[in-house]
């Protein structure tokens, strides 16, 4: 039996991953599954999957996680320090579908114990690339992608030699918005900017396709995961979510990688590898779908694609700070603070402000100073929003 655990599991991805795990329960040992506010799904697949842990972030929900654990003997646990120590249990492997920059932290336990650590979390990637890979390595632990696009080129890499790659191309839906005349985007309200025309997610990373701030986490993910150099990574739009990346090779083959949007195509991939095994996703009939087609992402409708490029070229905390700024920015948006192009204006305005301080800029990138970089990051970006506030009243 193979040892597994599932942070976010209550969440899009940590869902579809125990769908996967349901189907075939005698393969797996669950050891924790952690979630955040929704306790009755988080202690109903806790029980269901047998676990031996179920963690959730909030310390104030521990006694409704308990209770709904009684008699379960499925143990409770809450809080930030619980999730580390949920990320230390031995497991084989590990899913980090944690959202955002909290993910970061169990992912490294989770490698420091050796597991193979499949990774949703691009975030992790973004603010603390070499730390995670630096981690992965001292340990003997394997990090395997399973954001679709990164799967998608770690696929088309199988059998081959990084040193044969001339480019990478990442696809890109465009999101709820691709369609839309400029002019409209500043009034996108929550609700359009969560409904994705392809993909299921969690709403965090829904509005995050639809301002293009997804891809360009994606291209540094890219960088980072595949250490390929920032101009050799390409952003194509194509609408129909079906072509997730492209691995171009120097005798110019181009290796597609084709497949329905369904993330449990990447999660299963993850979860059986090296071996590639049968899962419950739609099987493409392109005759009947007949077109295809891509265009390349409007620089002007997409900032968040050209703020990826400073970020890539700046290098040390430019990602740890980006991010922060993103999600806090998210965050206010969400809140019905700000305007969704209000979004990149406070992640510029964050990320050129904190950029000019080459000490905190050139740190060692290690879990405390990231921590520190993004908590700061957060700071500015709620003092660049009231900046944006008081601009909009005079
Ligand atoms: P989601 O919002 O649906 O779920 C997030 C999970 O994280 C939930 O279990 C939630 O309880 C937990 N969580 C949230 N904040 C937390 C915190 N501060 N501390 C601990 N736990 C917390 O998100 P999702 O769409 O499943 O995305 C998860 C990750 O996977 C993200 O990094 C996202 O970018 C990535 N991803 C998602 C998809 C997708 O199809 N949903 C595709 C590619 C990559
Ligand atoms: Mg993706």
């Amino acid at each position: 039996m193979r040892r597994v655990s599932v942070f976010g599991a209550t969440g899009s991805i940590g869902q579809n991953t125990l769908d996967l795990i349901a189907r075939a329960p005698q393969e797996y040992d669950v050891v924790a599954l952690t979630g955040g506010r929704n306790i009755a799904q988080l202690a109903a697949d806790a029980v269901a999957l047998r676990a031996d842990l179920a963690v959730t972030a909030h310390e104030e929900l521990l006694d409704d996680l308990r209770a709904a654990l009684a008699g379960s003997g499925v143990e409770a646990a809450a809080g930030q320090a619980a999730l580390i120590e949920a990320a230390t249990r031995p497991a084989d492997w590990v899913m980090s579908a944690i959202v955002g920059a909290a993910g970061l932290a169990p992912g490294i336990k989770a490698l420091e114990q050796g597991a193979t650590l499949a990774l949703a979390n691009k975030e992790s990637l973004v603010t603390a690339g070499p730390l995670l890979m630096q981690t992965a390595r001292a340990h003997g632990a394997t990090i395997l992608p399973v954001d679709s696009e990164h799967s998608a080129i770690f696929q088309a890499l199988v059998g081959e030699e990084m040193a044969a790659v001339e480019r990478i191309i990442i696809t890109a839906s465009g999101g709820a918005f691709r369609d839309w005349p400029m002019e409209r985007l500043a009034g996108a309200t929550l609700a359009e900017a969560s409904a994705h025309p392809n993909w299921d997610m969690g709403q965090r990373i829904t509005i995050d396709s639809a301002s293009m701030f997804n891809k360009a986490l994606e291209v540094i993910e890219t960088k980072e995961f595949f250490g390929v150099k920032p101009e050799q990574i390409e952003v194509l739009v194509h609408p129909e979510s079906l072509v997730h990346a492209l691995v171009g090779f120097r005798d110019g083959a181009l290796m597609a990688h084709v497949g329905p949007p369904d993330m449990r195509h990447a999660i299963g991939y993850a979860l059986h590898w090296p071996e590639r095994r049968a899962l419950p996703v739609e099987r493409l009939d392109l005759a009947q779908i007949g077109r295809l087609s891509f265009c390349a992402p409007d620089p002007a409708r997409y900032p968040a694609l050209r703020l990826a490029q400073q970020v890539m070229a700046q290098g040390g905390m430019s990602g740890a700070i980006f991010n922060a700024a993103k999600e806090r920015a998210l965050d206010h948006f969400i809140a019905g603070r700000i305007g969704f192009l209000d979004m990149a204006r406070v992640v510029e305005a964050v990320l050129t402000q904190m950029s000019s301080d080459l000490s905190l800029l050139n740190a060692a990138i290690s879990l405390d100073n990231v921590g520190e970089t993004d908590h700061l990051a957060r700071i500015r970006a709620d003092e660049a929003l009231r900046g944006l506030m008081q601009q909009s009243q005079t």
